[in-house]
């Protein structure tokens, strides 16, 4: 059975983590959002305040044994943990989202939180339709490029969400040796991932969790 997959950085870090495959358990106790591509980001504190999930792209936690995640499909999973292991954070990062920062604006939060820096943050960026796959038009093209005008791809109008995230990073100052990628398309790997792009309505509202939590194992 396939299960969820993890990075060495947070796992040497001691943080429980993992990227869902198609054969990844429920997690009911983890903490999610309603996602609206956007880039809001909460505290879990925020979100327990309420009833119902409220909406927003990312989740941060500061208490022991929590958990916080967010659901994906083509769109990339991104996970974070202070190197103190105080903080954690998911973040969902479609093309939209990633444009306008979701991201940064997480590690930004991580800040006005726990005074975190962006050198003391490891970044996981997880599976996600890759460049091989993510051929974009010229809507979508223009609204990356306007976002994110230092971000400059080739010729082809391919979306490559793991550069995109990592240039972002870099510019608000997390280092390069803190960010770690699990680059697997999740539309040429139909038997790891659902893909709405590979598998079209037979998969149709499938997706995987994504997790984080705060706990030493
Ligand atoms: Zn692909």
């Amino acid at each position: 059975m396939k299960d969820f997959l993890r990075h060495p950085l947070l796992s040497s870090l001691g943080v429980d983590h993992g990227f869902g495959t198609v054969g990844s358990a429920p997690r009911p106790q983890c903490l999610v959002l309603r996602q609206t591509h956007g880039t809001q980001v909460l505290s879990s504190r925020e979100s327990r305040s309420q009833e119902g999930p409220l909406e927003g792209d990312g989740l941060i936690s500061g208490d022991q044994g929590e958990e916080v995640g967010v659901f994906t499909a083509d769109c990339l999973p991104v996970l974070a943990a202070a190197e103190s292991g105080e903080f954690v954070g998911a973040f969902h990062a479609g093309w939209r989202g990633a444009a306008a920062g979701i991201v940064p604006a997480g590690i930004r939060r991580f800040g006005e939180m726990g005074k975190i820096l962006p050198a003391d943050i490891r970044v996981v960026l997880g599976p996600a339709i890759g460049p091989c796959c993510f051929e974009v038009g010229p809507e979508v093209w223009e609204a990356v490029r306007s976002n994110t005008p230092s971000y400059v791809q080739g010729p082809r109008r391919t979306l490559d969400l793991w550069a995109l995230v990592t240039h972002q990073l870099l510019e608000v100052g997390v280092p390069l040796e803190n960010i770690g990628r699990i680059p697997l398309c999740t539309r040429c790997h139909p038997d790891l991932f659902f893909s709405h792009r590979g598998w079209g309505n037979r998969r149709k509202g499938r997706s995987m969790l994504n997790y984080i939590r705060r706990e030493r194992r």
